[in-house]
């Protein structure tokens, strides 16, 4: 046959061949490769409606799904006793889909008021421009929850450790609440993990996840997840695809390697910041100190109860005396511990919600909502405690 020419050489060799080489080999890849392919190919006609129909195994484009996303999404799946996942390109994409999936012009949502600010944000000023009304209650007052509640509520939504005052969430009473009006708990597992809460396990029908902070855990990648049963999987699934929000195959490759030491982590970050509250706790320069694993939380007696193994996870926040002078001095003071408007990486970051997350709070509305000048959020990693707290002790003399 003649030789074909140089760019037709290029195009058409060094993918096929070898992908189906593997595919027929008797050895496979230790790690799953990175499958960095927009489309998959197909020999015949039959074949690919076989595949499209689901009566053949294969890949088509992967805003649908990719060797990688399907691999990561059976390791969160597994990770929470979930029937499925699915994973997306950033927290808010799969947040705003369990939203989207649920809620239809007219509808009502009831909601926590201590969100992450982009949840805030969503619900707030954008719901409404889509006729979906969202009314924010106390999760802690159960008979406000419950007066909330009207004939076309179809979403109850909170996280699972608030930010920034770490307030644990009766999960299992308010799924009561939820399901005895017909309607679906969404949790936000972010600050916790599957390592240190599973909801579904406690009455919750969707859990969502930044997978950005710890289940990432080396602050390179963006992503976020949505767990849930078969029912609810298949029907987000449709807005998953409808709406471009997978996760890229890159992320989702990072996001299977961080999985494979999230446990491990995750004790790491909780009993680390369990010593780093202690400390603090006792320290002269520190006048509140908010973490659930804390003896003298009154989220303790909660977390133990709905926590894996006593962990509480890597969130903590403190009152620094001397209010905006003294936390600034503590975050200039500490070498390696670095200011960081975000969180949950394998080393210790500080961030300063009423500079960051909080900022376009007026100050009547941060102290309505507990937060002070001298707050700061500390993301406890997964360093020697004693270092962290050496560190820690350092700056707070120079206060
Ligand atoms: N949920 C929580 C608790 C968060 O802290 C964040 C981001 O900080 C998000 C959701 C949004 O995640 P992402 O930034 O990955 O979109």
């Amino acid at each position: 046959m003649e030789k074909k020419h140089l760019r037709t050489r290029l195009a058409h060799t060094g993918d096929v061949g070898i992908a189906k080489k593997i595919h027929a080999g008797v050895s496979v890849p230790k790690v799953l490769p990175i499958y960095m392919t927009s489309v998959f190919s197909f020999d015949d006609v039959p074949t690919l409606d076989a595949v499209y129909e689901g009566n053949a195994d294969g890949y088509v484009y992967t805003r649908m799904t990719n060797p990688g996303t399907d691999a990561v999404e059976e390791i969160l799946a597994a990770a929470e006793d979930a029937d499925g996942a699915l994973v997306f390109s950033s927290g808010m994409a799969a947040i705003v889909t369990s939203i989207i999936a649920n809620v239809k012009s007219g509808d009502h949502i009831i909601s926590s008021p201590v969100l992450y600010g982009g949840v805030y944000d969503y619900f707030k000023n954008e719901l409404p421009r889509f006729g979906v009304e969202v009314t924010f209650v106390d999760f802690e007052d159960f008979e406000a929850v419950k007066a909330a509640v009207r004939p076309e509520t179809k979403v109850f939504y909170t996280e699972t450790i608030s930010n920034p005052l770490m307030e644990v969430i009766d999960i299992p009473a308010i799924a009561e609440i939820a399901h005895a009006n017909g309607c679906k708990l969404i949790i936000d597992n972010t600050f916790a993990t599957p390592a240190v809460c599973r909801p579904l396990e406690h009455g919750a029908d969707i859990v969502v996840y930044s997978t950005t902070k710890f289940i990432g855990g080396h602050s390179d990648l963006t992503g976020g997840a949505i767990l849930s049963d078969a029912e609810n999987i298949a029907q987000l699934r449709r807005y998953f695809t409808l709406y471009g929000a997978i996760m890229g195959p890159f992320e989702a490759w990072l996001l299977a390697r961080s999985l494979r030491t999230l446990d491990l982590r995750m004790k790491a970050h909780s009993e680390n910041a369990l010593k780093v509250a202690e400390f603090l706790e006792k320290h002269p320069k520190v006048e509140r100190v908010y973490y659930p694993g804390l003896a003298s939380s009154k989220y303790k007696e909660l977390a133990d109860k709905l926590f894996v193994e006593g962990r509480c996870g890597g969130m903590l926040s403190a009152d620094i005396a001397g209010g905006e002078e003294g936390a600034s001095t503590l975050i200039k003071e500490c070498p390696t511990i670095k200011l960081v408007p975000s969180l949950a990486g394998f080393s210790t970051t500080i961030s300063y919600p009423a500079k960051t997350s909080h900022r376009a709070y007026s100050p009547e509305d941060m102290e309505a909502a507990g937060i002070s000048m001298g707050q700061l959020r500390f993301s406890i990693g997964i360093e020697d405690a004693d270092d962290i707290i050496a560190e820690l002790a350092e700056a707070l003399d120079k206060i």
